[in-house]
């Protein structure tokens, strides 16, 4: 079958669960060899792996905590290994808590600015020596960027700064044909969104959506797909906000 990412090779951080894994499988289901890292939960990263093998595709799963350097080199030391080149890098990986800006610790701080800005900036680093030209690099923001929500103050200054990256790698990588994307997404039903929060609370953040529900993995994994195919060959630089009508 002739698939869109035939013969590509795709890396995704943070692929055990949630838009993680829905973006390995949908990169998976259109044909491109993907990485499946992960943290700490092998299992559920083999289940990725065979999902997109079930579906007639190739994976890996490969374990690096991307808030560690060595471990990063490391991630695409074994992906190139495997694999033989690399075309997308996806950085999905990230965490995310809300807290008032006067409660929150400096471990708590360094540690999501390690996952969520040392991680993407040095997996860039890579991907910006180590990326086939033409290839592609799609980086998690948040939609929350753009509101004036209280609390979440850690989280969305780490998310400036991978749209900041974003921006300036493109113009960076450019003239190999390498596009650098963000992709925000709007509350999505996923761990990470639902922790912590009643479901009253996740139905008032579903009503803010024109579209009066939550993102599913899914429908971001759509978009991403869109950006590494040829058909946005032309789109760089740019943070695209998957939200159904966030407003
Ligand atoms: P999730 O918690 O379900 O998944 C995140 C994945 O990243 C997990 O598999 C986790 O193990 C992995 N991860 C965390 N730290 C890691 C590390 N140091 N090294 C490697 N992997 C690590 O979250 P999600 O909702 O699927 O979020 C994915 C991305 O989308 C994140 O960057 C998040 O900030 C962003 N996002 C999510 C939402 C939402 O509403 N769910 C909204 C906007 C942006």
């Amino acid at each position: 079958m002739d698939r869109i990412l035939n013969g590509k090779v795709a890396l995704v951080t943070g692929a055990s669960r949630g838009i993680g894994r829905a973006i390995a499988e949908r990169l998976g289901r259109d044909g491109a060899a993907v990485a499946v890292n992960y943290a700490g939960h092998a299992e559920a990263a083999q289940a990725v792996v065979a999902q997109i093998e079930s579906s007639g595709g190739k994976a890996v799963a490969l374990q690096a905590d991307v808030a560690r350097v060595p471990e990063i080199v490391r991630l695409f030391d074994q992906t190139l290994a495997r694999f033989g080149k690399l075309d997308i890098l996806v950085n999905n990986a990230g965490i995310m808590f809300t807290k008032p800006v006067g409660a929150t610790t400096e471990a708590e701080f360094d540690r999501i600015f390690d996952v969520n800005v040392k991680g993407v900036f040095f997996a860039c680093q890579q991907a910006a020596v180590r990326l086939a030209d033409g290839g592609r690099i799609i980086n998690l923001s948040s939609s929350t960027t753009a509101r004036f929500m209280p609390h979440y103050g850690a989280y969305v200054a780490t998310k400036g700064a991978v749209e900041q990256l974003t921006r300036s790698l493109a113009k960076e990588l450019g003239p190999r044909g390498i596009t650098v994307n963000a992709i925000s997404p709007g509350p999505t039903d996923t761990e990470l969104f639902k922790d912590g929060k009643t479901p009253e609370q996740i139905r008032q953040f579903a009503q803010m959506a024109a579209l009066g529900r939550l993102g599913q993995p899914g429908e971001i994994a759509d978009v991403v797909a869109f950006l590494a195919s040829d058909a946005a060959r032309w789109i760089s630089g740019q943070n695209l906000r998957v939200n159904g009508g966030l407003a």
